[in-house]
């Protein structure tokens, strides 16, 4: 089954096994069946933060697809499957606060745990009070409270351990007003909308801001940009832009006139362009500025994943 379709980067080779889960039990037998047949396994969710290799994924690709809100009060039980935009509208039609700033960021809830995805200042973390986790080698279900899922800048517990499978979350919002909450989303996807980012094939950022020492350089990203930096990350697209890289391209790989943080896929780039222009991008940068970019992109079917070898 070729992977290139179900990422926002439509890139990538065929996996050797590809199922799709739909329930815990199939989820699984999935996980079963990856054993029985000694390959390893991923778990795909909207594919919007996956670069995927040429040559595919030599393993088990498994596509979750848990669907299932339960509203309790002020508290919403989702799957893992459910798209989190979706669920942002509906917190809004309930009249619950707190999800406002993650409206419009591509793909599924699972994947948005794993990665603590988030923007404008808020962050999925803040709203999970519990994530159920199915074990991929004992294949129990665990039921793991905020301070166990370790959430961080755009990490968690689930990201460091991937035998960790996301099933489904608790999550705790607060009671607020229907029009304004629907005011205040609609407001943030017409202010991605408005950045046009949306339509370009890419996973979004494709770098973490990194934790910069440097006050010389933190001093002149404030200057630059009128604003104070928070915990001390500047964001990578303006030390991309800084190190003049915006537009540059391998192939049909490139970096984004739009956001130096967006690598595009421009028509037929392939795994090997993305990967090229990136090894690029953190050389350059490295080199003009002392600052090692690390991806914020997932990647699978490497051999040795680029992200986790040697800094190139
Ligand atoms: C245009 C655009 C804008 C974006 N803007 C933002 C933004 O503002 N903020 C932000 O944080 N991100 C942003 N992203 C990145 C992406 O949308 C998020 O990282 C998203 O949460 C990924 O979810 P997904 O379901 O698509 O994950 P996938 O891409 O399917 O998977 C990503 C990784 O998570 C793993 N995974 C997926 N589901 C599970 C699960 N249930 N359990 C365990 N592991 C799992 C996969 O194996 C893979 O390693 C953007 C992407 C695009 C394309």
């Amino acid at each position: 089954m070729p992977l290139a379709p179900f990422t926002s980067l439509n890139i990538g080779g065929p996996a050797r096994f590809f199922t799709v889960a739909g329930n815990l039990d199939q989820l699984r037998q999935a996980l079963l069946f990856a054993r029985r047949q000694g390959v390893r396994f991923c778990v795909l969710g909207g594919g919007s933060n996956l670069l995927v290799s040429d040559d595919g994924f030599d393993g088990l690709v498994i596509r979750l697809q848990l669907q299932g809100i339960q509203v309790s009060g002020h508290r919403i039980e989702v799957q893992a499957g459910v798209d989190l935009t979706a669920l942002v509208r509906r917190t809004a039609q309930l009249g619950l606060s707190g999800m406002e700033s993650l409206a419009g960021i591509p793909g599924l809830v699972g994947g948005a745990i794993r990665g603590n995805a988030g923007a404008y200042g808020g962050c999925i973390g803040e709203v999970t009070e519990t994530v159920f986790a199915l074990q991929a080698d004992s294949l129990e279900l665990l039921a793991l409270d905020r301070g166990e899922c370790a959430f961080d800048y755009r990490n968690s517990r689930f990201k460091r351990d991937p035998s960790l499978v996301v099933v489904s979350a608790l999550l705790t919002l607060a009671p607020g007003d229907c029009e304004e909450i629907r005011r205040k989303v609609e407001g943030t996807i017409a202010k991605r909308e408005a950045r046009q980012l949306q339509c370009d094939l890419s996973v979004g950022s494709f770098f973490m801001n990194p934790v910069v020492t440097d006050p010389e350089l933190i001093c002149r990203f404030e200057a630059d940009q009128g604003v104070r930096c928070r915990e001390n990350r500047i964001p990578a697209g303006w030390l991309i832009d800084q190190a003049k890289l915006r537009s540059i391209r391998v192939g049909a790989a490139m970096v984004s006139q739009k956001h130096a943080n967006y690598l595009i896929n421009t028509g037929n780039a392939n795994a090997q362009e993305m990967t090229r222009l990136a090894r690029l991008v953190k050389m350059e940068v490295r080199a003009a500025l002392g600052v090692q970019l690390q991806e914020e992109v997932s990647c699978l079917g490497f051999n040795p994943e680029p992200d986790r070898g040697q800094p190139s």
